[in-house]
């Protein structure tokens, strides 16, 4: 965001490294996927639309999103996004995957702080922003019905050639 001038948009993989136990849904490795679109007249519905049209893409398409007031430091407003539980549609009667909820938690959002941008020369009173970062195990967990995080990491080739 700092080395080039808007118009941006960006999506950046990588993997992310936090002191964390280990256990069947936590790692201190993991990956993650962030994305974000400087221009102007960018508004939430664009970012919206973009989590959409990935989450129907990836999931199944009759999913819908469901946004959460959230704090996060680097954006404001921020949201945390559920996604309908795609097992039982909502259904939630004894759904092992959304606990009954029927909805799933898949990612953080938001619009890019103002002074995010700032802090990289981008005029605020023409720029706008929205950002997201999502896991990318604990989706492919719930799109492939995977209960433990740990089988990405020991090179099980029986488990690694099912992808
Ligand atoms: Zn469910």
């Amino acid at each position: 965001m700092c080395k080039q001038k808007p118009p941006l948009a960006v999506v950046s993989p990588g993997r992310v490294y936090r002191p964390d136990q280990v256990d069947a849904s936590h790692s201190f490795m993991f990956h993650q996927v962030e994305g974000f679109a400087v221009d102007k007249n960018i508004s939430f519905s664009h970012l919206k639309g973009v989590l959409l049209h990935f989450a129907k893409e990836f999931f199944s398409s009759d999913v819908k999103l469901r946004f959460r007031p959230h704090f996060f430091p680097f954006t404001e407003p921020s949201a945390e996004v559920d996604v309908s539980c795609f097992v039982c549609k909502g259904q939630k009667d004894k759904c092992s995957l959304c606990k009954g909820k029927g909805w799933l938690e898949i990612l953080g959002c938001g619009m890019i702080h103002p002074r995010v941008l700032e802090a990289c020369g981008i005029n605020t009173k023409e720029y706008k922003g929205f950002a997201f970062g999502m896991g990318v195990e604990r989706p492919t967990m719930l799109k492939c019905g995977i209960d433990d995080i740990r089988l990405f990491y020991e090179n099980d080739v029986k488990f690694l050639e099912q992808f």
